[in-house]
Order: structure tokens, then C-alpha cells, then sequence
């Protein structure tokens, strides 16, 4: 088997519609692997999915609201109709609400706590007897440059991920005796519809990630392509509880 052999393996990705998921998605489709694209807007996931049938692979759609658990198993099950196991679950599902610590309502602080950390963590314990099914698996959790650093301007975000950093470790420690393996990516500054508007509310943001970015660019989607088919093919079997920085330098800059 090649290092890299993921032909036939069934990923299900949350937030695979578009920006950074479907990058991920685009790579392991690519690598022939079989994806479920998980989202709240069904056209748009419809649409990422038509482009995916076109890389090779089967592709499916199904609808989710990460921070609820009930959804979260539906979707697992839905998976496992369409295509008989699950190999992959990539928890990419995120959402920002960018306001100073002192503004934000209890309901904003557990919306962003609920989608990202909450979501990601109701995800994998849903995916986990299909894992066990599968004689073992990968679940790749992405985290953030805010996984290490704080912001003034996302106390919410900041906390939701560096939960997925610690959430990552421990489900690796529980679960290598399935022959799971944990591992997070934590994507430096990535041009999506997330970061769209933090270009125009973070003042002088745009010009900072240009200069402190070592590779002098803002990421894209394409970017996750490689990182993912290695993080779910045998390629990383020995690799868990990891949180990888795919940045640029953007984290290593002094
Ligand atoms: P996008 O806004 O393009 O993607 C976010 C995805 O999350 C969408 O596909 C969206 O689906 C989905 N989503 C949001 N809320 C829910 C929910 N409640 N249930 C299910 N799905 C949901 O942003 P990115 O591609 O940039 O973000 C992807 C991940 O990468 C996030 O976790 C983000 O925090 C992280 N990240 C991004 C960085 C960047 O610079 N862009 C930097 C660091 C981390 P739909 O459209 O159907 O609502």
C-alpha cells in the first residue's frame, strides 16, 4: 500500500461547502478518496459537491448544525447510509464574532464556543463506533493561529480554539488504543469568507499578515490539500495529539 493511499476511504467533512474545508476536500478527493460534505447551506454544499464529482470519487451532501449533538449523529448516520463506513471525520466547522471581551453577550460567548469547540468535540464522539467499525480512522480538528495566541478582538474564538488544541490531545490519548489518530491543523492567515470581513474591521490587518508572514502572502484553500491527505492516509500513523501549524512562518516570525 503507498504511503499516501486513501482510494476508497469515506471522509466526512463539516464546513467542506467552502474556504479552507473544501480545500481539504478537493486534496483528499483528489487522492480518491470518497467525501460527505457537511453544512448548514445545502445549495452551497450541493454546488462544492458537484465540483468534487469531478476530481473522481463519490461524493454526498448532508445537512448539519454542528453544536447539536443530535444533529451530529444524523449526520454520522447519514454518512454510513450513503457510503457503508466512515474512515475520515475532518472537524473544520467554525464560526468568528469579532468584538472586544467587554461587548460580547453570554449568547454571542456560546454561540462561537458551541459551533467550534462544542461541534467538533459532539462530531467526533458521533463518528467514534464507525471509526472502532472501520478498524480505525483519522479525525483532523482545525485549529488557529488564536490556538496560540490571543487577540483582543476574539476572546470566544481564542478559547474555542485553543480547546480544540487540548480536545485534540485527549481524545488521541483515548483513542489510540482504537487506532485512531488525533491530530489538529492550525491554519495561519488564510484568504475565505471568514477572514473577508476582518480585512475591513481589523484595521491595518491585511498589511500585517503580509509583513510578519514569512512567505509574504496570505493563504488559500489549495493550501490544506497536501496537509490533509497526510494527516488521513497511512503516511501519519505514528502521528497523534499533534497541532501542526500550516502558516506560512506566520508562528515561528519573531
Ligand atoms: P468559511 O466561513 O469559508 O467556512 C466555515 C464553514 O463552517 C462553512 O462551510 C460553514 O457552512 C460551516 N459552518 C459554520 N457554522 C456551522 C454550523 N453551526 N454547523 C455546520 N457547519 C457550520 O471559513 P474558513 O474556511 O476560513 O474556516 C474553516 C475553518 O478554518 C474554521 O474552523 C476556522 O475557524 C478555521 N480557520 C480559518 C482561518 C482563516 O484565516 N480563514 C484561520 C484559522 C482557522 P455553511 O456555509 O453551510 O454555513
Amino acid at each position: 500500500m503507498s504511503l499516501f493511499d486513501i482510494k476508497d476511504k469515506v471522509a466526512l467533512i463539516t464546513g467542506g461547502n467552502g474556504g479552507i474545508g473544501l480545500g481539504m476536500a478537493e486534496g483528499l478527493a483528489r487522492a480518491g478518496a470518497h467525501v460527505m460534505i457537511a453544512g448548514r447551506n445545502r445549495a452551497k454544499s450541493e454546488a462544492a459537491a458537484a465540483t468534487l464529482a469531478k476530481l473522481g470519487g463519490k461524493t454526498g451532501v448532508v445537512e448539519v448544525a454542528v453544536q447539536d449533538p443530535s444533529s451530529c449523529s444524523a449526520m454520522v448516520a447519514t454518512t454510513i447510509a450513503q457510503f457503508g463506513r466512515l474512515d475520515i471525520l475532518v472537524n473544520n466547522a467554525g464560526i468568528n464574532i469579532r468584538k472586544q471581551p467587554e461587548q460580547y453577550s453570554p449568547a454571542e460567548w456560546r454561540e462561537v464556543l458551541g459551533v467550534n469547540l462544542d461541534g467538533a468535540f459532539f462530531s467526533s464522539q458521533a463518528a467514534y463506533p464507525a471509526l472502532q467499525a472501520a478498524g480505525g480512522g483519522k479525525i483532523i480538528n482545525i485549529g488557529s493561529m488564536m490556538s496560540l495566541f490571543g487577540t483582543s478582538f476574539s476572546p470566544a474564538y481564542s478559547a474555542s480554539k485553543g480547546g480544540i488544541v487540548q480536545m485534540t490531545r485527549s481524545l488521541a490519548t483515548a483513542w489510540a488504543k482504537n487506532n485512531i489518530q488525533v491530530n489538529a491543523i492550525l491554519p495561519g492567515w488564510i484568504d475565505t469568507d471568514l477572514t473577508r470581513n476582518a480585512r475591513t474591521e481589523v484595521t491595518g490587518l491585511h498589511d500585517r499578515v503580509l509583513t510578519r508572514t514569512p512567505a509574504a502572502r496570505w493563504g488559500t484553500p489549495g493550501d490544506f490539500a497536501g496537509i490533509a491527505v497526510f494527516l488521513a492516509s497511512p503516511a501519519s500513523n505514528f502521528v497523534t495529539g499533534a497541532a501542526i501549524p500550516v502558516d506560512g512562518g506566520w508562528s515561528i516570525q519573531g
